[in-house]
Order: C-alpha cells, then sequence, then structure tokens
C-alpha cells in the first residue's frame, strides 16, 4: 500500500510582532492573495492580543490560524496563561507547541511541552509541536538524540494523529544560516522512523513534519522538495505579505 499523500502546510510564526490592528489588515491581504489555494495549507500564529481580529477575518476561511503558546490547566490561578479551550473558542485550528524561544528563554521544559501537547489535544486543537537541536549539541553529535528526547516527551503514547512536528534546528532560526535540504530530510526522516516505531505506522505516514529556521522565498522550494519535508514554520519572512505570500505559493521543482 503507498503512503498517503500528505497536505503541504505553510504557517507563519509572528512571535512578539503586530498589534491587532496590524494583524486584521495582514489577514485581509492574505485572504485575498492566497485564500483560494487549495492544494496546500496555511496558517498564521499572531500574539494573543491579535487572534480576536484575525479570527474576525479568517474564521470560516481556508486559512487557519492558532496560538503561540498555551497551558496545559483549563482554568486557574495562573498569571499571563491561557488555556486551549480559550484557543478554540476563537476558531484557532492549530497551537504551537515549545517553540525554542519558549523552551530557551522562557525555561519550558520537555515534561511542559507533553502536558500542552495533551491539553491541545483534548480541546480538539491541533498541536504543532517544536523540536532541535542547538549548534553544540549538533556538533557534539547528539541531533538525534535531542530530537528524540523531545518527541518522547511530548507525544509517547499520544494516540490522535492530528498533530504536527515541526523540525527547527535553534542554529537556524532567526539566523539567515537555513539547514540545506540534506540536512533537514535527515532528520526529517529520523522523526519520521520514531513515529513509525513509537506510535504507530499510521502516524509515520499522516503526521506533517514541517521545517523551520530561515525559510525564504528563494530556498523554500529546494527544502520542499524532500520527500519528509511536508510544509514550512516561516519566522522573520512571515511578516511581510510579499515574501509570505511567495513562500505560500512555493512550487516543488
Ligand atoms: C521560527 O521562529 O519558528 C522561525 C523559523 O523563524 P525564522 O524563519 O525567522 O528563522
Amino acid at each position: 500500500m503507498s503512503a498517503p499523500a500528505r497536505r503541504p502546510l505553510i504557517a507563519g510564526n509572528w512571535k512578539m510582532n503586530k498589534t491587532a490592528a496590524e494583524a486584521g489588515r495582514f489577514a485581509s491581504e492574505l485572504l485575498q492573495e492566497v485564500g483560494r489555494v487549495s492544494d496546500r495549507d496555511v496558517a498564521v500564529f499572531p500574539p494573543f492580543t491579535a487572534l480576536p481580529a484575525v479570527a474576525g477575518v479568517l474564521r470560516g476561511s481556508a486559512i487557519g490560524y492558532g496560538g503561540q503558546n498555551v497551558h496545559w490547566e483549563r482554568s486557574g490561578a495562573f498569571t499571563g496563561e491561557v488555556a486551549a479551550g480559550f484557543l478554540s473558542e476563537l476558531g484557532c485550528r492549530y497551537v504551537l507547541v515549545g517553540h525554542s524561544e519558549r523552551r530557551g528563554l522562557f525555561c519550558e521544559n520537555d515534561a511542559d511541552c507533553g502536558r500542552k501537547v495533551r491539553a491541545a489535544v483534548a480541546a480538539g486543537l491541533e498541536p504543532v509541536l517544536c523540536c532541535g537541536e542547538t549548534l553544540a549539541e549538533r556538533e557534539a553529535g547528539q541531533t538525534f538524540a535531542v530530537v528524540d528526547r523531545q518527541l518522547a516527551a511530548a507525544l509517547a503514547g499520544l494516540e490522535t494523529t492530528a498533530f504536527t512536528v515541526a523540525y527547527e534546528p535553534v542554529w537556524a532560526i532567526g539566523t539567515g544560516r537555513t539547514a540545506t535540504p540534506a540536512q533537514a530530510e535527515e532528520v526529517h526522516r529520523h522523526v519520521r522512523d520514531w513515529l513509525s516505531a513509537h506510535l504507530s505506522p499510521l502516524a509515520a505516514g499522516t503526521v506533517r513534519i514541517l521545517y523551520g529556521g530561515s525559510v525564504k522565498p528563494d530556498n523554500v522550494s529546494e527544502l520542499l522538495e524532500k520527500p519528509d519535508v511536508d510544509g514550512a514554520l516561516v519566522g522573520g519572512a512571515s511578516l511581510e505579505i510579499g515574501p509570505f505570500c511567495r513562500i505560500v505559493n512555493f512550487v516543488r521543482r
């Protein structure tokens, strides 16, 4: 039996950029430019404060949106946190979990990521679990071990296949230093093998594995040519409509 085709997903992570008004305008432009693409999925991750404005434009459209983070509890005394149910109420389809900036700057650990993935799934969201090694870890030959540890903590025992993995080598994020297509494919293949061995062959065949780290209009096609690269998580280049739409409209050569 041949493997099921995976629909590419191009997602923009806006990080701490764009006011609600700016995000709403961007969402309207995005809808106009790429709202009718039918052979790929598109999504944006605005700051929490901009989600209602983005939802006002994109809800019910083909373009998805989601939160950049989530807490695992449903409510309570957790100042500054946002529950998964609050995101689903706004029509979010996705939520980022374990972005390297959350792990590195805000001390999020592997166990936290596991709790967040489960809370997201319970609320009907599709978690996008970010994983990836630092430069020091890569140079020490620990890339696979780091990714395995992050996957195991976040995904072990998960019964759904409604989630996405984003491989984002930390040394490639915001640095202009993109992984080569061969480097990306090597880790994506490894992640897929991990999914097969630890979850199921179905998960390995259906779960999308995105690449993230300095994706630009001129390198997206060569990355997405690789068989296990199912899309891109885009930071800096998702902040302007022109470059982001060129990435969304990538052509597999
Ligand atoms: C990211 O923040 O997830 C990211 C990949 O950023 P950039 O594209 O700017 O490297």
